[in-house]
């Protein structure tokens, strides 16, 4: 299993694209997550309008779903045949209507829209997707995902809920934090998911949705001291790539 990570940034960094990655499998590609400074990463990365098997959007926030017209759009434009799935909240029916009204009509392939919940369990080619709730502003529900041999989940936007046991023992977690050591509602703090991953003996933690002044100004001075005993930490650059 293959992570690359399309965008790493909050909502509004100028520098640093959309929270957005890719996972790769055997079998299976799927993008996770769309904002609207993801497309052009995503192209950069891979302009075959067949890549894609499945895209995952964890909430309607524009910053993790406003840049699905546009992939989907240019996919038509570049002749793909192909069925496409998404997995999603109910909303996303409406994107495509919004932002470029009757094209979806003369699409040469298929969208199967597939609505996902909290507690749903969802097996697509060699796959296994389960989601749970985060405490965020809108609703959100982060995915983990499992190929039989490791297993990551991506927290979408906001803080787990303690004392579950959604994110134990996972070879990843792509954590969305903001501030280093405050809890700023609706988003994990640095420390706070350090000690979550800790406690739920997390191997590798990547952290991800950095607050951008704090990523500019703070993160270089203090980069080195973030660190842990118990669990590898990673802060990925846009473009990265990670094999659990
Ligand atoms: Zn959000």
């Amino acid at each position: 299993m293959k992570i690359i990570f399309l965008g790493t940034g909050e909502a509004f960094d100028e520098n640093v694209p959309n929270n957005s990655h890719l996972v790769i499998t055997e079998k299976t590609k799927l993008l996770l997550d769309c904002g609207y400074s993801v497309p052009q990463q995503f192209w950069k990365f891979n302009s075959d309008p067949n890549f894609l098997d499945a895209i995952y959007i964890s909430h309607h926030h524009a910053d993790h779903s406003f840049g699905l017209p546009a992939i989907l759009m240019r996919m038509w434009e570049d002749g793909r045949k192909r069925k496409l799935t998404i997995f999603g909240f109910n909303g996303l029916r409406n994107y495509m209507e919004f932002a470029y009204k009757d094209f979806q009509k003369k699409f040469k392939y298929k969208i199967n829209l597939v609505e996902v919940q909290e507690g749903s369990n969802v097996k697509f080619q060699d796959i296994k997707m389960s989601f749970q709730k985060t405490v965020h502003s809108g609703q959100n529900l982060a995915v983990k995902i499992t190929d039989g041999k490791n297993s990551y989940a991506y927290s979408g936007d906001g803080s787990p809920i303690a004392g579950s046991n959604f994110y134990r023992d996972l070879d990843l977690f792509i954590a969305e934090t903001y501030l280093y050591d405050q809890g700023k509602i609706g988003h994990a703090s640095v420390v706070g998911a350090i000690k979550f991953s800790e406690e739920n003996n997390i191997k590798c933690l990547a952290l991800t949705h950095l607050n951008r002044d704090f990523r500019k100004n703070e993160l270089p001075k203090i980069k080195e001291t973030i660190k842990s005993d118990k669990v590898r930490i990673v802060i990925p650059e846009p473009l990265d790539e990670y094999n659990l």
